[in-house]
């Protein structure tokens, strides 16, 4: 079985082509679509977004097929209607998440739902619908909230996120690596293998030295440099940022150890930031202008780029239920 949902439908896993596998089209904290600080007329979010996906599009060529997988989930302005008409102009597959950020990001209906009714919604997500939009979420996002520890209802999130990924067989990506213990546990008590589960941002400058990536390793988990482009050398750097040429060194370094098929790369960029000014000069396509090109130079061949970017992401994002159901 190798199908994956987009928004557009769901498709062979061979027609992904090269895939971004974390970024967003718009991210925002949820509440920000109130505050007429920032609010954007459609002209504006189309003229942000499409030129990059665009581009995005015309970058990805040599390897046929362009998949931008979007991770922002519920409640930080995820809007499947707004994505699925991207998709259809640019024609860029758009694989869209359930899940939430984190428990910090769950509005309060959320906050107090049970693992049983979480596990329902995320599952009727990817199996049935997005609302009514007809479009069927591809994978399930969670995280750790503020704080660099897992709380409470983070817990209930992953737990849920699990039993739900068993079910539909879609794979989850987290936001940050940090505090992996619990998560780990949690995937075990569930009977989740952990090559289902991507743990990002282990590049960004904020978790180095809080994540065990033996571990992970050890547990057959992805790891996620995700954050691709947030660099100290840019003009106005975000606090996760980190040192171009330390990501770069940390990336080779599981590349050089044979770990290739156990990593994943993108640039968590923010096509038409939503509630923050975003950061500037920082798109998808950084991948293809710096990202490359700096691997190429330290002799990464181009086998190991489609591993890095076709197989490996083809072989996580389809829908490997478990269990028979
Ligand atoms: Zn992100």
């Amino acid at each position: 079985m190798t199908r994956v949902n987009t928004v557009l439908g769901t498709i062979s896993a061979a027609e992904l082509g090269f895939v971004a596998i974390h970024e967003h089209i718009g991210y925002g904290m949820p509440g920000c679509e109130l505050d007429s600080r920032w609010w954007k007329t459609p002209e504006v979010r189309y003229e942000e977004t499409v030129p990059k996906l665009r581009k995005f599009h015309e970058n990805t060529q040599p390897w046929g097929a362009a998949t931008f997988v979007e991770a922002t989930g519920i409640c930080n302005g995820r809007d499947i209607d707004y994505y699925k008409s991207l998709s259809d102009k640019t024609g860029v597959h758009i694989v869209a998440s359930t899940g939430f950020v984190g428990g910090d990001t769950a509005l309060p209906f959320f906050e107090r739902a049970s693992v049983e009714y979480l596990t329902d919604q995320f599952v009727h997500e990817i199996t049935v619908g997005i609302g009514n939009t007809g479009a069927k979420a591809g994978i399930i996002k969670v995280g750790v909230s503020r704080g660099f520890k897992m709380k409470e209802l983070d817990k209930r999130i992953y737990r849920a996120a699990a039993r739900a990924s068993r079910i539909t067989g879609a794979p989850i990506f987290t936001h940050l690596a940090v505090d992996s213990h619990p998560a780990l546990d949690i995937f075990e008590e569930e009977g989740l293998p952990c090559h289902r589960v991507l743990f990002g941002h282990a590049d960004d400058g904020v978790s180095q030295g809080k994540i065990d990536e033996k571990v992970l390793l050890a547990a057959g988990a992805r790891i996620g440099f995700d954050t691709f482009g947030y660099d100290l050398e840019l003009p106005d750097p975000p606090f996760w940022g980190r040192h171009r040429r330390e990501r770069l060194e940390h990336f080779l370094r599981f590349l050089r150890e044979g770990l290739v098929k156990q990593v994943l790369a993108s640039a968590d960029a923010n096509c038409s930031p939503l509630g923050w000014p975003g950061v500037k000069g920082h798109t998808v396509n950084y991948l293809f202008e710096q990202s490359l090109p700096d691997l190429r130079e330290e002799g990464i061949d181009d086998a190991m780029i489609d591993q890095l970017f076709v197989h490996n992401t083809a072989d996580f994002l389809a829908l490997q239920p478990i269990g028979g159901q």
